[in-house]
């Protein structure tokens, strides 16, 4: 069975969108077009994509597993890296507890434009993606994923910072 974490999720990401205007237009999708780089999956999500011919698994180097598209897609089979894309709820530690923050997810900084200019995303959106995240902390190998990937952010901030850039 899905985990429930994942399946609330999706359930918070079903509608929105992160502008009341297709973003797509500002940069001919470049977030569904990118086929050699694979959508990161969160642990169980793979199991909704096994049997679907529109879409194929692989697992990159430290094991996790990636979703293959043809960059185009039913809506409502979108995996939750493209449903929260391109905010992301970054997870950290302090004093000894899990906090959230909803952010640009910088690793699309030379491809989004959203994330680029930093465009002002809509409120509904915003909410759903802190939503989604507070539901992926419930769960321990989701929140794992969670940390792993603000660590790439912060270590990208940090590349930024030594060469001038952000
Ligand atoms: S790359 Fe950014 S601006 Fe372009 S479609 Fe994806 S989210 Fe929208
Ligand atoms: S799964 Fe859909 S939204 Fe995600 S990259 Fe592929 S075509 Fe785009």
């Amino acid at each position: 069975m899905m985990k429930k974490a994942i399946m609330s999720a999706y359930g918070f990401l079903k509608y929105s969108s992160p502008l009341r205007t297709d973003c797509g237009k500002l940069c001919n999708k470049q977030c569904c077009s990118r086929e050699d780089m694979g959508m990161l999956l969160f642990p169980g999500e793979e199991k909704l994509f096994e049997d679907d011919k529109d879409f194929s698994l692989k697992k990159d180097s430290g094991g996790r597993n990636l979703l293959f598209c043809s960059g185009v897609c039913e809506r409502k089979k979108r995996p939750i890296s493209c449903r929260i894309y391109p905010l992301f709820p970054y997870t950290y530690l302090e004093n000894g507890e899990m906090k959230q923050k909803v952010v640009y997810d910088l690793r699309g900084i030379n491809s989004c434009e959203i994330v680029r200019t930093q465009t002002k995303a809509q409120r509904i959106f915003f909410s759903s993606v802190r939503k989604a995240g507070k539901s992926l902390l419930k769960d321990p190998e989701c929140a794992g994923l969670l940390v792993e990937i603000s660590r790439e952010i912060d270590d990208i901030i940090k590349l930024n910072e030594d060469i001038g850039g952000i």
